[in-house]
């Protein structure tokens, strides 16, 4: 048994809806008990979890904003005093506050790194020191595309997404050795909230594939990372993102 659960146990940042959503669902199929983390939507949390209680699994839903290191310290140290181990954790929580440069608000550029960037160092660090502990362990974190090509109105938030790859990297690349492997999935354009208020009809013409993707695809890949099945991939980027680049 780990705790009052015999699965693996992994927490989902940011999983009220959208792509956390659907890890949260892929990991529960694959046999994880989800802790399903979110910020302000609780009826959202309990969504996903009703979802993966109907196909059987189970989790339960936490509320913590990823970018109070305060609050994150304090989920982190309830989940690990009633669990055996954390097995995955997947840094999904993410906000955009787009605008030029130029015109960027300060406020807008700190809450953007505070939750995208911080935020893994907030949650990511007290699970290490368990997984640590473990000798073993995974850690998915969700950058994006912006990362990698910088989009035009989204700087704070391509920095905040390239600094999660550096960072991924970096701590790869310590705890290796230690039994624990740490990727990164970057997503290009999704169907969630988040991209609700987009051109997508002008975005997807930079799509080779000509379509946004679904959670779901993200989410599979992710299932996959925290799998058995890519027991010697860590410290990579994996697109998922129909073609771009
Ligand atoms: P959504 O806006 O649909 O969902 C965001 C989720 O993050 C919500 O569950 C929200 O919870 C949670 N969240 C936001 N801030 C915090 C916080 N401080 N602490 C805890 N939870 C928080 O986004 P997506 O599902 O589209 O995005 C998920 C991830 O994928 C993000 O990191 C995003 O940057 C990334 N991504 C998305 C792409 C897309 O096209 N959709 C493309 C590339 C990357 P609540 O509602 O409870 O506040």
């Amino acid at each position: 048994m780990n705790g009052k659960t015999d699965k693996r146990v992994a927490i989902v940042t940011g999983a009220s809806r959208g792509i956390g959503r659907a890890i949260s669902a892929e990991l529960a199929r694959s046999g994880c008990y989800v802790v399903v983390n979110y910020r302000s939507d609780e009826h959202g949390a309990t969504q996903t979890l009703e979802m993966m209680r109907e196909s059987g699994a189970d989790g339960e839903i936490m509320r913590f904003d990823v970018s109070d290191h305060k609050e994150a310290q304090n989920a982190v140290d309830d989940i690990r005093s009633r669990f055996d181990s954390i097995d995955v954790l997947v840094n999904n929580a993410g906000i955009t506050a787009d605008g030029l440069f130029i015109m960027m608000p300060s406020a807008d550029w700190k809450s953007v790194i505070e939750t995208n960037l911080n935020g893994f160092y907030n949650v990511t660090k007290p699970v290490l020191e368990k997984m640590i502990v473990q000798r073993q362990g995974v850690v998915v974190s969700i950058s994006s595309v912006a990362a990698l090509i910088g989009n035009r109105g989204q700087s704070n938030y391509s920095a905040a997404k390239a600094g999660l790859i550096g960072a991924s990297r970096a701590v790869a690349s310590e705890v290796a050795r230690l039994g624990i492997r740490v990727n990164v999935v970057a997503p290009g354009l999704i169907e969630t909230e988040m991209i609700k208020d987009a051109p997508v009809d002008n975005i997807k013409t930079l799509i080779p594939m000509a379509r946004v993707g679904r959670p779901e695809e993200v989410a599979r890949v992710v299932r996959f990372l925290c799998s058995e099945d890519a027991s010697y991939i860590t410290g990579q980027v994996i697109s998922v993102n129909g073609g771009m680049l």
